[in-house]
């Protein structure tokens, strides 16, 4: 944060106040507060009061008589008086009625009150009303703290975030995946006792909205423990050396309060691919905050049960450090609900509103594919809103449908929402895949196919998962993954006779395993078992560097395209053969968005029945 002109004036007005403040105390206040009331009277006064017998004590100070005695409501009262020179017979007459001589009449107060009202008074009320001006100051700057020294993190606590699993409606990957963390933070001495180490870290990655922070906080209202939040934009806009002391007192105020929970959101502004040799003091501040991060990590017992998640949209741009083991070693995806999904969401919103008997929510999910939970969340809130601006007493079908319509329409220009046409191509390309894979004596099963659009990028996707875990890939293993990854695309052509680039990813994948086959693999006849290209770097990404001359740098380039033809002619002949399956199950995948692997080898059964 930089300090604005305004708030330097604000400040000089600050100052200004609290030196007319401390100027009116000193004349008018203090002395009232420190003396005793000391009234002058004249001698006969005295005499008089003396004769009355209302003088109490009397005692000569810096030539003058003090005295006290009552006043006319009985109360202890302090005077003075000048001194009549020669009156000698003022001591008769004060000892006749009883008057004490006294060394010395206080009409100062105690050295120690009168520091205390002099000196602590007034800088407890500075302190104060500087307290004041600087909330007032932070409030009105969104709520950047002004605080030097200790950091005064705008650290959120809940104490109980009220939010369960319950709340979180579909997402049931990530919620089994947060479940043993809950477990973990309900008794982290089961875990202690056996000595295993949960991970410190989860990392919940997905697209916006789609209920990331929602879920850690269930996580911290399923283990009923503290949640500490904060989110990473926060840390980087503080003045320079606050966000590594903010890290500090986070992880600090936690280990107090383990088991709990540390949510960061936006992780990515903070955890950004440290750059070496960028700009000259470009981002100082950010990876301070980052290696603090890093460092606190690292250092804290994870038995004691702290549990570290964070949030991302941005998986790709963190930095690597953060994801190496025991930081945020596990990835917890968090994607945008298909249509069952987006069931479940409308309904678990439904329920904070008064929807009409006859709501049916179905259509409503059926018409939102690609709309995230926050979207879904928002549709019944404009329900609601139109519902009372039309002075419906409960939300009817129609406030659905208009609300979609421009919720919907809202998103449709963000480019979110995917058109009919382009979902039934999704779908056929999806189905490609799977079936070309499940015509093949090799392939791995499929699990799982979607079309709901992922974090990566994809527009789809089809799980195979191998029956048991291989190290080594044969050549047969090799073509049919070549087939399986053609066979989006040659759905495609077969049945739009047009293709889109949707395949982008599966054109390179292939290309990759191709080259492989040729250069590395020796899988080739022709070039038998050459290695033509080496991996130079195994663990950083795998990077190969070409060992040969351009001729036969020429020649790979051949034999790779060779090999994908006829990946690609193998795929188009399976396809054909199975042109019925084909259709029955894009058209039941583009009905249910998400379907198992269970439910597609059970049609692609029924209907090779048929045949
Ligand atoms: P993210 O952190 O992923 O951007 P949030 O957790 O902030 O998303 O979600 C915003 C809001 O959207 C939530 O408060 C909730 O009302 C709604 N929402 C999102 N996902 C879900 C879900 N799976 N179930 C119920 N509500 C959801
Ligand atoms: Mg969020
Ligand atoms: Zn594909």
């Amino acid at each position: 944060m930089k300090e604005q002109p305004n708030q330097r004036k604000q400040l000089l007005y600050y100052c200004g106040l609290v030196i007319i403040v401390m100027l009116l105390l000193n004349i008018f206040v203090f002395p009232a507060l420190l003396q005793p009331q000391v009234t002058e009277v004249t001698y006969d006064d005295f005499l008089a009061k003396v004769d009355a017998g209302q003088v109490e004590e009397v005692s000569y100070q810096d030539n003058m008589l003090v005295f006290t005695a009552k006043d006319e409501n009985g109360r202890k009262a302090f005077y003075k008086t000048g001194v009549w020179p020669g009156d000698d017979g003022l001591t008769e007459r004060l000892l006749e009625k009883d008057v004490k001589f006294a060394a010395e009449i206080p009409t100062q107060a105690s050295p120690l009150l009168s520091f205390l009202i002099s000196f602590v008074l007034p800088m407890a009320l500075f302190a104060l009303l500087g307290r004041w001006l600087m909330n007032t100051m932070t409030k009105r700057m969104g709520g950047e703290a002004l605080t030097l020294g200790k950091s005064n993190a705008k650290i959120y606590i809940e104490s109980q975030t009220g939010k369960t699993f319950a709340d979180v409606a579909g997402q049931d990957e990530a919620k089994e995946a947060l479940t043993e963390i809950v477990d973990f933070l309900h008794d982290p001495g089961k875990y202690a006792e056996i000595g295993a180490k949960l991970p410190k870290g989860a990392l919940l990655v997905g697209p916006p909205g789609t209920g990331k922070t929602l879920l850690a906080k269930a996580v911290a209202g399923e283990a009923k423990v503290p949640f500490f939040s904060i989110s990473g934009s926060e840390f980087v806009e503080m003045f320079v050396g606050m966000g590594a002391a903010k890290v500090r007192d986070l992880f600090k105020q936690a280990e107090e309060k383990a088991p709990c929970i540390v949510f960061i959101d936006e992780i990515d502004t903070i955890g950004k691919k440290r750059d070496n040799g960028g700009m000259v003091g470009g981002n100082d501040e950010r990876e301070q905050t980052l290696n603090q991060l890093l460092a606190e990590m690292d250092g804290f017992d994870g038995k004691k049960g702290v549990v570290i998640l964070a949030a991302t949209n941005r998986p790709d741009i963190l930095d690597p450090a953060l994801l190496r083991p025991g930081r945020f070693d596990r990835r917890i995806p968090v994607e945008l609900p298909d249509l069952q999904g987006r069931l479940a969401i409308l309904k678990v919103h439904a329920k904070n509103v008064k929807m009409d008997e006859n709501v049916d929510l179905a259509p409503v999910a059926r018409a939102t594919s690609g709309a995230s939970g926050a979207e879904l969340a928002n549709i019944i809130n404009e329900a609601a809103l139109r519902a009372v601006r039309m002075g419906h007493g409960t939300i009817l079908q129609n406030d659905l449908e208009e609300s979609v319509e421009t919720v919907i329409a809202g998103y449709q220009r963000k480019g979110a929402v995917i058109s009919d046409k382009e979902k039934k191509i999704i779908a056929y390309h999806e189905i490609g895949h799977a079936l070309v894979a499940a015509r093949q004596k090799h392939s791995a099963p499929v699990t799982k196919i979607t079309i709901i659009p992922r974090t990566s990028g994809a527009l789809g996707y089809t799980m195979q998962v191998e029956e048991d875990e291989r190290v080594l890939m044969s050549k047969e293993d090799a073509m049919n993954q070549l087939v399986t990854l053609t066979g989006g695309r040659t759905a495609e052509e077969l049945i739009f006779h047009s293709i889109t680039s949707g395949a982008s990813n599966d054109i390179e994948k292939a290309t990759r395993l191709a080259r492989a086959m040729v250069t590395r693999y020796g899988m080739s006849d022709q070039f038998d078992m050459v290695a033509l290209e080496t991996v130079t770097n195994q663990y950083l990404g795998g990077d190969t560097s070409l060992a040969c001359s351009a001729d036969t740098s020429a020649k790979i380039d051949a034999e790779v395209n060779a090999i994908i033809k006829s990946a690609h002619d193998t795929a188009r002949e399976i396809l054909s053969a199975n042109m019925e399956q084909l259709h029955k199950l894009a058209a039941y995948l583009l009905e249910k968005e998400t379907i198992t692997g269970e439910e597609f080898m059970k049609i692609l059964d029924e209907s090779a029945e048929h045949a």
